[in-house]
Order: structure tokens, then sequence, then C-alpha cells
């Protein structure tokens, strides 16, 4: 039976595997439908947990786990409502747990997948839309690719996000539900009124709302015509 490890999707949770199956000695090749790594430039800031720290300190290369930790920000201390004029509405503290491990580690999301890709060069393979696959009587797995191409190993994993093609076949019943809540969050300068920026480098504003979808309002609307 064929040992290779297939991960369909190089995101944070795909390319972390990768990395600790490759300190491993396991044979893997990972397929991501991006045409270049720098395709998705987007996506400001993600929170790494301590259980996710733990991970990628386990799966990283010594080096880059430490490069990980330098590119790290300071954990926020509070989270803070502004208005319009940048007035504080309303702050809420960010209270240490028991343990300063438990903290957050909030990194960029561009900079932690440029770390995570870091010597996985001849196990990424971009542009490799995965489509479908076969299980083989041999105990065998195909992955077929839109691009007409095929890869075959002894397992596959599905690391495609949240709308996940991996899952929809071995799963079909498995389905998103809708929540009738949408976050538009964003990143800009802060400049102040003379046209300056704040701090010694940029700080990143992300501004966040919360819209009840329209898909809700119709759901609430049918229940409320049932009453
Ligand atoms: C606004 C926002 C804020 C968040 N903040 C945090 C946070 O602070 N902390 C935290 O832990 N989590 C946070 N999350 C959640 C976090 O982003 C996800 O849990 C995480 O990215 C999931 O990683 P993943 O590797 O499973 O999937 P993803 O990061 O979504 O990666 C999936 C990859 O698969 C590829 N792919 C998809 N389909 C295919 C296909 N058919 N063929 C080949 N490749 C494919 C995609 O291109 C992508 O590269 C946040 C999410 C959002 C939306």
């Amino acid at each position: 039976m064929l040992s290779k490890v297939m991960i369909v999707g190089a995101g944070t949770g795909g390319l972390c595997l990768a990395q600790g199956l490759k300190q491993s000695g396991i044979d893997v090749a990972v397929f991501e439908r991006d045409r270049t790594p720098t395709d998705r430039l987007q996506g400001y800031r993600l929170h790494i947990s301590s259980n996710g720290a733990r991970a990628l300190e386990q799966c990283l290369p010594a080096t880059l786990f430490k490069e990980f930790l330098g590119s790290a920000a300071k954990s926020n201390q509070a989270v803070n409502f502004l208005d319009s004029n940048l007035k504080r509405l309303l702050t809420f503290a960010m209270v240490d747990g028991p343990h300063a491990e438990s903290r957050e580690i909030p990194v960029s999301r561009i900079t932690l997948r440029k770390i995570l890709l870091r010597g996985l060069e001849n196990v990424v393979n971009f542009e490799k839309r995965f489509q479908r696959y076969e299980q083989r009587p041999d105990g065998s797995v195909v992955a077929h690719f839109e691009d007409g191409s095929t890869a075959q190993g002894g397992l596959l994993i599905g690391a495609d996000g949240a709308s996940s093609t991996v899952r929809a076949q071995l799963l079909p019943q498995a389905k998103r539900i809708e929540t009738g809540i949408v976050a538009i969050s964003g990143k800009a300068p802060l400049v102040s009124r003379h046209g300056s920026e704040y701090g010694s480098s940029r700080c990143g504003f992300a501004p966040a709302c919360i819209i009840e979808s329209v898909s809700r309002t119709k759901r609430a609307d049918s229940r409320s015509s049932r009453l």
C-alpha cells in the first residue's frame, strides 16, 4: 500500500500538518487551488490559542517556530469600541488566565502562511483544485483535480476549509448552517487630523460590524406569520 499522505488545502491547518509530517519523515504532498503562495494576500490578524501555539511548536522546525513567535504582535490588553471620532465608547479588559501561557498570540495571517510554507517548496502543489476522490481495492486513494491530473496515496486529508469539497463527498449529510449573521472587518492605518500616522509604525485598526442577514429576517417573518 502507498504510504504517501495527501493533504487538500494549504491553509493554516493543512500547512501545519504538512510541516509536522515532514518533520517525522513521512512522505506528504499538499494540493492547493491557489495559483501561487501570494494569490490571496488577505486577512489581517489571527489569534493563536495556547493549544494552537503548542501544536505549531510540535510541528514546526525550531527556527520556524522562533520566527513565528518573533512575528507576533503584543497580546491584546482590551477590546475597545470607538465612535467615528475615535472616542472610546466601551472597553472590555482582557483578563489574563491563571497561567501566562493561556494568553493568545496575535499574528498576521499572511506572515503565518509565509512561515508555514517555508521548507515545503517541494511538498505544496499550487493550481491543483481538488474535485473528487476514489478509493481503490488495494486500499489506496486517488485524488482527481480540475486540470484532469490525479495523485495517488495511502491517505487523503481534507484541510480545504469550511466549504470543504473532500467533506462534501465523504459526509454529504454534513451541511453548513446559515446563522443569519454576517461579520465584515477590515484594516486601515490610524492617521491623525494632521496626516501623520499614530505611533512609530502603522497601527492596524479593524472596524467590524454585524449585519442581520436577509435570510434570517425572512425566517423570522415566516415564523411570526405562523403564530
Ligand atoms: C474573520 C475571521 C477571523 C478569524 N479569527 C480567528 C482567530 O483569531 N483565531 C483562530 O484560531 N481562528 C480564527 N478564524 C478561523 C480561522 O481562519 C480558521 O479556523 C482557519 O483558517 C481554518 O484553517 P484551515 O486550514 O482549516 O482552512 P483555511 O485556512 O480556510 O484553508 C483552506 C485552504 O484550502 C484551499 N482549498 C479550498 N478548496 C480547495 C479545493 N477544492 N482544492 C484545493 N484547495 C482548496 C483554500 O484555498 C485554502 O488555502 C477566523 C476566521 C474568520 C473568517
